[in-house]
């Protein structure tokens, strides 16, 4: 098989193939996929040098689809609401099926749902949808606010990864965040807790920002008591407000934040922490975002995005129009990152960055991975200092 000229016949332009190729033999990428590889298309498969394979991957393996725009919070962190204060009025929702469209068109080169909102469980159909793409077999992913738990058991038991996002441990910060109810905040505890009851695996995160650091002993020992299988603190992205902070390592805060956590290594479980923004760091200068070559973003009405943080556009492309995952909107957009002509949400986003610029601890061997930046002790020394 003449591999160059395969690639080549299927991309526009000779940047965007030097960076898929770099893309599709990335090893960290390949392990993260290999399993879904091995269950679809064989044939499509392509043996490497160093024993391992890797697929093209001419449609993005990883499906975000937005299935509602509804959602039963407010969050002040909220990207949705952050560019439109009213995006969840009459917001719309993804039918059955044009879902099973999607599916049906795409499934032989889908690696991942990730089922997204709004609140998915806010689905009136939620139940459908998933049922609909666990007969076929598919892996799906999911986020939820923890607050439709009890509704919709049934249907979590079938989501391979779950996660809980935490929004504040006592109904005061929850409230605060998401302007939820109490009798919200009652049902998003009790939800953990049947959870936990029936035996469901589940992943916790919790959004940091400068402004919420001092709660994160309080997660630590939260998640203690409800034995997450991970625990995941995200970096938020205050793009579009004024009150939230992005954590940057020039932070006092954050250095500090940092030294201490590190200093520990006697957590229950797993934690991931986010990475923090250097702009000072050749990592920040140079890197460039996968996300518009590996994943593809769709509204509940077919809409594309380039990614999870940007509008849906119809002009970059619709699903049930023809889109192609490689539009003029979407080619642009790629040439624009590989040239490293970023915008200001990309400059500043986190996403910009691999999962293995962060600090992760790992439970079983005890240990924290720290990314460069942090493994020359800089940070937790400054840090210490403080
Ligand atoms: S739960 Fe999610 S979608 Fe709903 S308001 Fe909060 S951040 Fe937005
Ligand atoms: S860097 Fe952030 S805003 Fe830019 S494409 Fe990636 S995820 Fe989207």
């Amino acid at each position: 098989m003449n591999f160059k000229k395969k690639v080549s016949e299927m991309l526009v332009s000779k940047p965007e193939a030097i960076f898929l190729l770099n893309l599709l033999f990335d090893p960290l990428d390949i392990k993260r996929h290999s399993q879904q590889y091995k269950k679809r298309r064989r044939s499509d498969l392509i043996k490497q040098s160093y024993g391992r394979k890797a697929k093209i991957r001419y449609v993005p393996p990883s499906f975000h689809i937005y299935i509602t725009f509804r959602c039963n919070l407010r969050c002040s962190y909220c990207q949705w609401l952050l560019q439109d204060k009213d995006a969840f009025d009459n917001a719309p929702t993804m039918s059955v099926l044009d879902f099973n469209r999607i599916l049906d068109k795409f499934g032989k080169d889908i690696g991942t749902i990730a089922l997204q909102g709004g609140e998915p469980t806010a689905h009136p159909e939620f139940s459908e949808i998933v049922t609909s793409a666990k007969s076929k077999n598919f892996r799906l992913k999911m986020s939820t606010n923890g607050t439709l738990i009890k509704e919709r058991i049934n249907d979590l038991k079938s989501i391979d990864d779950l996660n809980i996002s935490l929004n504040g441990l006592d109904y005061e910060s929850f409230e605060r965040t998401t302007n939820g109810t109490r009798k919200q905040f009652d049902k998003m505890m009790s939800g953990i807790d049947l959870l936990n009851a029936q035996k469901i695996p589940f992943t916790l995160s919790y959004v940091l920002f400068e402004e919420n650091l001092s709660k994160v002993q309080e997660v630590i020992q939260f998640a203690k008591q409800v034995k997450p299988t991970f625990l995941n603190f995200s970096p938020g992205n205050a793009h579009g407000s004024s009150s939230l902070t992005s954590l940057v390592s020039s932070s006092p805060a954050v250095k500090h934040f940092l030294a201490e956590f590190i200093s520990k290594d006697d957590f229950p479980f797993s934690i991931h922490l986010p990475l923090i923004l250097n702009p000072g760091s050749e990592t920040f200068k140079k890197e460039i975002c996968q996300y518009p070559w590996n994943k593809v973003y769709i509204s509940p009405t077919g809409d594309i995005s380039y990614c999870c943080h940007l509008p849906f556009n119809p002009e970059i492309g619709n699903i049930f129009k023809g889109y192609h995952f490689n539009s003029q909107g979407i080619i642009n957009f790629r040439k624009s990152m590989i040239a490293h002509h970023l915008s200001e949400d990309c400059l500043f986003c986190h996403r910009r960055f691999r999962d293995n610029s962060a600090a992760t601890f790992d439970s079983t061997h005890r240990k924290w991975i720290l990314p460069p930046d942090l493994s020359d002790d800089k940070i937790s020394k400054e840090g210490k200092n403080l």
